[in-house]
């Protein structure tokens, strides 16, 4: 061995020392919006609870054996533990899946926009599983702890007569995670929402927000510090409007391409470390 290989060695050491505890917090990708934020003992489900969309089949849904682990928190979501939907449309949220969610797993937290209240109760919500439900306030900033995660809460407008949408930041095991929900707004907004130059380590945002729009583009390098960019809301199935792309994939290469740190996470159960 020649003494040039040394530091090689122990710089590789320091490497696998400096990845072990705290830098295995990933992003997973569940199906259309939806991503598990996934730490070393707990992860939160960002509106990935899908059984059913309400869009004849235009957003993708988790598989069968997937929505199967979420509900019997086994495989990717064997440490699960908040689940947190950023608003009611149907394909961001179930309330039939959620309240069968709340009824066998009676240990995990959720957050979820007030005004869904009342599709859950449409499903049999029971007042113990209500208990069991933070409801974020609309416009309002909030933030709740549960048990090594911290979720915070901010009001993303998602256009004109939209519902309540949350924004939230989510902190794992020392690394943070935005989701967007949907989004359609401005700078001024998100600002007197309390996001000004918020520090992610990921930012999850639809891939159409900023892709070929300047001013969006700047709202969104003023309103978040990321690390990296997940453009999220890509559909179940080729559509007309994609052609402008030239298809499907290259729709995937043009999101990727829009920003210097995009990272295109699209598959079911595809992870990417933060
Ligand atoms: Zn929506």
């Amino acid at each position: 061995m020649s003494s040039k290989t040394i530091p090689i060695i122990s710089s590789c050491a320091l490497l696998f020392a400096v990845s072990a505890p705290g830098q295995t917090t990933e992003i997973c990708h569940v199906a259309n919006a939806g991503f598990l934020v996934k730490g070393e003992k707990t992860s939160v489900l960002i509106d990935g609870l899908m059984i059913e969309d309400q869009y004849e089949g235009r957003f993708a849904l988790p598989s069968q054996e997937t929505q199967e682990q979420m509900m019997k928190r086994t495989n990717l979501y064997d440490n699960l533990s908040v689940v947190v939907a950023t608003h009611l449309h149907g394909d961001h949220f179930d309330p039939k899946a959620t309240v069968a969610h709340l009824r066998t797993n009676p240990t995990v937290n959720y957050v979820l926009p007030a005004d869904t209240l009342s599709s859950l109760e449409a499903n049999g919500l029971t007042q113990e599983e209500q208990s069991r439900i933070t409801f974020a306030p609309d416009n309002t900033q909030s933030s709740y702890n549960f048990d090594g995660v911290t979720v915070e809460v901010y009001d993303i407008d998602h256009g004109p007569n939209m519902p309540q949408n949350n924004g939230y930041r989510i902190s794992v095991d020392g690394k943070s995670v935005f989701h967007t929900g949907d989004i359609n707004t401005t700078r001024d907004q998100l600002s007197g929402s309390g996001v000004n130059a918020l520090a992610v380590d990921a930012l999850l945002i639809p891939f159409w927000f900023g892709m070929n729009d300047n001013e969006q583009r700047a709202t969104i390098d003023e309103s978040w510090s990321y690390t990296r960019i997940v453009p999220t809301h890509f559909s179940a199935k080729p559509a007309a409007w994609m052609e402008q792309f030239g298809g499907f994939g290259k729709l995937k290469q043009a999101a990727a391409a829009a920003f210097d740190n995009a990272v295109i996470v699209a598959n079911e159960g595809e992870c990417t470390k933060l």
